[in-house]
């Protein structure tokens, strides 16, 4: 028979890993909402020119990353790669603009890249994302970067350096490119991807993997930006430093994606190893205009909820996942099956507060009866799945109107009436 795996580059989440994820999405939530962030869901495809257009032709994800496939009336669709594009596409096809004046959105999900798989990068990954949308303010910028910080510290991840740039806007990029595409043309043995880029999408040079160690003194946006991105660059990093928020200005980040204008910032973190970016994001004052909106001011971030959790593990994170108590209900004669299953089924329910009779949490986990299983099989299956207490029904006890409560730690019983 053939054995089927999981496709290259995805991974199935169970165990504490799918309550690591449940934990993160709860307390993400919470942060989010906190600030009046709303959440957003979008389809997990789009039409594929959506991602063409605002993400840039000649960007790693739209020129070999994405997952795309014609459905069968001929559509070209595309897996999404990231969340902003369909955020933005959802927010002019509503008139969220109306409906959500304060343009404050998040969004978790699914996201396909196709990538060469390694830890911490696969091909279906997760991300939670958050989105500012018309605020050309930079304390949107800062706002936005702080509530990043704030889920990782959330989770006790503070082991993490904050790159900030600025990428300046259409009147000072341009000079920025053009000393670029200078300094790169007099460079020998550019890799191959590089040279295609020098005429598309200079920036894109500043971190390929292969040439970076071929560059010195490159020519830095900094000294490019025009007075109203200096004043806004600087506003951010007065505005950050109010609020005690560290941060190093990175002049060489730059970002995988076209509509970044002004502000850009990376969230990095060493204990996760090579691929140590757990969030990005920036400001893109021109795409939503550019996907046939208005002139909307943004910014946004998103984090990569697998990289997030190595963080979170690393932190300790994992030993502190809330931990209900189970309850096994455990049969001595299968002839009181049916006995059981309801009294499995009430104290579910807690009928007549069944629960505050016996002395049990709220948030118990009740799990069993079983039949044809020998009563020191359910013994070891109560330790197994580490249940705190085994309620027992045996046939002299129950005609007496009685079941046996054993605490699993102590090996306590004790009759109860029920
Ligand atoms: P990288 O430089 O690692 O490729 P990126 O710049 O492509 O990241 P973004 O598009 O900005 O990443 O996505 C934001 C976050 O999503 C990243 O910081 C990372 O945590 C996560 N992420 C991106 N690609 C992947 C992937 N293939 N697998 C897992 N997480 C990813
Ligand atoms: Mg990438």
């Amino acid at each position: 028979m053939t054995q089927y795996k999981a496709p290259r580059g995805t991974h199935d989440i169970y165990g504490q890993m799918a309550l690591a994820l449940e934990e993160l999405d709860k307390i993400s939530r919470a942060v989010f909402r906190k600030r009046n962030f709303k959440e957003i869901k979008t389809p997990m495809f789009e039409d594929v020119a959506l991602f063409t257009r605002s993400i840039g032709e000649a960007t790693d994800i739209v020129e070999k990353e994405m997952y795309v496939f014609e459905d069968r009336k001929g559509r070209k669709l595309a897996l999404r790669p990231e969340g902003t594009a369909s955020l933005v596409r959802a927010y002019i096809e509503h008139r969220l603009d109306i409906e959500e004046p304060m343009g404050k959105f998040f969004y978790c999900g699914d996201m396909f890249r196709y990538e060469r798989p390694q830890a911490g990068r696969y091909r279906e990954f997760l991300q939670m994302g958050a989105e500012y949308l018309g605020n050309s303010n930079p304390n949107a910028d800062v706002e936005i970067i702080l509530l990043a910080k704030e889920i990782l510290s959330t989770l006790n991840i503070n082991d993490v350096v904050i790159h900030i740039n600025s990428l300046g806007c259409q009147n000072c990029r341009p000079m920025f490119r053009q000393k670029l595409v200078n300094y790169f043309s007099s460079i020998q043995d550019l890799c191959e991807d590089c040279k295609r880029r020098l005429e598309k999408n200079p920036l894109r040079l500043l971190d390929c993997k292969i040439d970076s160690q071929k560059f010195q003194n490159i020519p830095t946006m900094q000294v490019c930006l025009c007075e109203d991105c200096k004043n806004h660059f600087k506003r951010v990093q007065s505005l950050l430093k109010t609020v005690d928020c560290d941060y190093f200005v990175d002049d060489k980040l730059v970002r995988g994606l076209d509509y970044y204008t002004r502000t850009v910032f990376e969230v990095r973190s060493k204990v996760i190893g090579s691929q140590d970016a757990i969030c990005a994001g920036g400001r893109y004052d021109n795409l939503v205009k550019e996907l046939g909106g208005q002139q909307i001011p943004s910014v946004g971030f998103a984090l990569g909820s697998e990289r997030v959790l190595m963080a979170a593990q690393n932190a300790g994170f994992f030993n502190k996942l809330p931990k209900n108590d189970i309850i096994f209900i455990a049969l001595a004669d299968s002839e009181l099956f049916d006995e059981a299953f309801k009294f499995a089924n009430n104290l579910i329910l807690n009928k007549n507060n069944i629960k505050q009779k016996l002395n049990l949490q709220d948030n118990i986990v009740v799990e069993g009866p079983f039949l044809n299983k020998s009563l020191k099989l359910q013994f070891k299956l109560a330790d197994k799945i580490e249940a705190s207490k085994t309620i027992l029904f045996g046939k002299t006890e129950f005609d007496n109107g009685k079941i046996i409560i054993k605490d699993m730690k102590t090996h306590q019983q004790q009759e109860v009436s029920i």
